[in-house]
């Protein structure tokens, strides 16, 4: 009987901080004290098989694959949204909900992201899940509750007291491009083809028969809709969304509520606006009226509710043909082949150039001159070719092929085993020669205002510039006779590199445009090196060595630094007044990859001085306690943080303390 109890003690333990984990991103113990309290209940049950659950966290996976799904029919119909596809479909939408209703008031909805994944149902009977289906034809789908079970964010008992007899719960089951990407590595580390998107992935892993497979996919949930329901009657479906979490539901954090249409096309336009920042695919928004009354007074169409409607954000797609395919050069190189299209409207930008990014890629989809193409336009993220409409091929269409030398000096161009690119192997093609130049004035790097490409082609073809150092010898009557350039404009661009030369290394190194070395690497080189002539100096080793610095960036590190030319072509610039701003030198490193929180006021030190202290010993100070802090440092009248940090175990000192360790 003790073991019973310990039993269930350690289920609800574990439910508990399942839900903290999943549901509020904000776990309370280390994964090591969780994977103690699941192993202890693991043994228990071992050796006690009469003690298992249903509802035990040890019964997520099944033992036995299945030979096949059965069908589950859902006791409500799983019915899809009518689509708005654009603000006067949403105007409608409301107009024809107040006219059902026949009230001239605003109606309030809930406004929630429309996640690109599967739509599931779980089905629980008092308190514990019961099973799960696909949404299938929306009357009847397939019968996943064994890889349902295996989703760590689903509960497999409700956190409640009285849970209702019955309760159907449904949402989207999704994969988070992060933990996608990890996915697709390990894929091809094991030499295995890697998934096209993370929803045919997550459509995939819950269609398994065998439930391991879907377990070690990192599949989540985010529940949105309610389908029976014994007993509870909630007012409003926020009310509803609200109790979602506390049962151990995870909800997507971007739902809002608000009244009229106005809101609602602010809505859509906010999240289409936040579209790429997030970490999952959404295809649109969804609208809902929020009295569950009103709902209820709507109804169903035969297809679709009246009540709810899917916002459709703006195409990211389109039909259009190839005109011609040419190769472009880069400053590395890289000879990049680009498709010239008929030019076709993308969500309001007219798109004319797409990137077939290389030959491998134009192999792989077919790509010829003449094919009718499906273009996606997606963020900053440059026009692709998504596919050939084969059945619209003309019948004379050959296959593609990037040249064998180069479109822009005729050097010879190679394709090294290791890499997906063939590249120019002439350093002074013009191609290469005005990349490079482009890339060093640029924004990022050394940011010489009004240098622009136009004017990099120009005096590049006019022979006035070939190298970054050339740029500082310039002189206002080489660029005022220029083409296009007056006294004004030709007197800025001047003025623009007199300012310029005042930099800093990180900006400096990053413009020299070494090969995979990027804004952040320069940055960690200005830190270690300090000069550029202690980067003259450095050997491979003290590249390597460098946390976050791999030997291929090492080894292109040093062969760049240890050239002669690239020494005089850097040393020339600085005899041409290029100057590099000294950064706060580091006093000590006993504070590396430590990160420090305080709290309270502090009695001897000033926040701000605190705060030097730990980075001139190379910490980090943050605002807020996670499971990353180190130390959490406290004065007087330390409130909530202090309680946090007691509770996730991280090491608590005192002032003087503190003052101690830094000396
Ligand atoms: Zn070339």
């Amino acid at each position: 009987m003790v073991l019973k109890k310990r039993a269930q003690e350690l289920r609800n333990e574990i439910n508990i901080h399942n839900i903290q984990y999943y549901v509020h991103d904000n776990p309370i113990i280390s994964d090591s004290e969780y994977d103690q309290l699941l192993n202890e209940l693991i043994q228990i049950e071992k050796n006690n098989p009469e003690l298992i659950t249903l509802d035990s966290p040890t019964q997520r996976v099944g033992s036995t694959p299945l030979s096949e799904f059965n069908t589950i029919e859902h006791s409500l119909p799983m019915l899809s949204l009518a689509n708005a596809m654009n603000d006067d479909e949403i105007f409608d939408f409301d107009k024809q909900v107040k006219k059902i209703l026949n009230t001239e008031n605003e109606i309030e909805y809930t406004c929630e992201p429309k996640l690109d994944g599967l739509a599931v149902e779980l089905v629980y009977e008092n308190g514990i899940f019961n099973h799960g289906s696909t949404r299938g034809n929306g009357y009847i789908g397939e019968d996943i509750t064994q890889n349902l079970k295996s989703i760590k964010s689903i509960p497999l008992k409700l956190n409640d007291e009285n849970p209702p007899s019955k309760l159907e719960i449904r949402g989207e089951v999704f994969i988070n491009h992060k933990d996608f990407e990890k996915l697709n590595q390990s894929q091809l580390n094991l030499g295995k083809q890697p998934f096209a998107n993370p929803r045919n992935c997550a459509a995939g892993s819950l269609r398994q028969l065998d439930s391991k497979i879907t377990a070690q996919r990192p599949l989540k949930i985010n529940c949105y809709a309610l389908g029976l329901i014994s007993q509870t009657q909630f007012e409003r479906h926020s009310d509803f969304l609200k109790q979602l979490p506390k049962w151990g539901f995870p909800v997507n954090n971007l739902i809002k509520t608000g009244i009229n249409s106005e809101f609602l096309i602010q809505y859509k336009n906010k999240i289409e606006n936040l579209r790429d920042d997030l970490d999952y695919d959404i295809d649109g928004v969804v609208f809902k009226v929020n009295s569950i009354i009103h709902q209820n007074k709507l109804g169903n169409r035969s297809k679709n509710p009246r009540w709810a409607i899917a916002g459709k954000f703006k195409s990211r797609q389109a039909t259009t043909i190839i005109n011609n395919i040419f190769p472009s050069v880069g400053r590395t190189g890289a000879v990049t082949p680009v498709a010239k299209l008929k030019p076709v409207n993308i969500g309001g930008v007219l798109v004319s150039n797409a990137t077939l990014h290389n030959q491998d890629e134009i192999d792989k989809k077919d790509i010829r001159i003449g094919d009718t193409v499906i273009i996606q336009r997606a963020g900053d993220v440059i026009p692709e070719v998504v596919k050939v409409i084969l059945e619209k091929r003309n019948k004379d269409t050959k296959k593609y092929n990037l040249p064998n030398s180069c479109p822009e000096c005729n050097s010879i161009v190679l394709k090294p085993d290791d890499e997906a690119v063939s590249r120019c192997q002439n350093f002074y093609c013009p191609a290469q020669i005005k990349g490079r130049l482009k890339h060093f004035v640029a924004k990022p790097c050394m940011n010489i205002d009004g240098f622009g490409k136009k004017l990099v082609n120009q005096l590049v073809d006019e022979n006035l510039i070939q190298d970054f150092s050339d740029i500082f010898k310039l002189k206002l009557e080489d660029i005022q006779k220029l083409e296009r350039q007056g006294k004004k404009s030709a007197l800025n661009i001047i003025r623009s590199i007199q300012l310029a030369k005042n930099t800093n290394l990180s900006r400096f190194i990053h413009g020299l445009g070494i090969r995979n070395v990027g804004e952040h690497a320069s940055k960690l080189l200005e830190e270690k090196f300090q000069s550029i002539d202690n980067l003259f100096q450095a050997q491979y080793n003290d590249f390597v060595n460098i946390h976050e610095i791999g030997d291929v960036m090492a080894e292109s590190l040093f062969k760049y630094f240890s050239s002669k030319e690239n020494q005089t072509l850097i040393k020339k610039s600085i005899l041409l007044g290029i100057k590099f701003k000294q950064i706060k030198s580091l006093s000590s490193e006993k504070f590396t990859n430590l990160t420090f929180v305080f709290t309270g006021s502090l009695s001897r030190l000033k926040r701000s001085d605190a705060k030097n202290i730990v980075e001139k010993n190379g910490g980090k100070v943050t605002s807020s306690i996670s499971k990353k802090t180190d130390f959490l440092i406290f004065g007087e009248k330390a409130g909530s943080k202090l309680k946090k940090a007691k509770k996730i175990g991280i090491s608590i000192i005192s002032e003087s303390d503190f003052i101690k360790m830094s000396k």
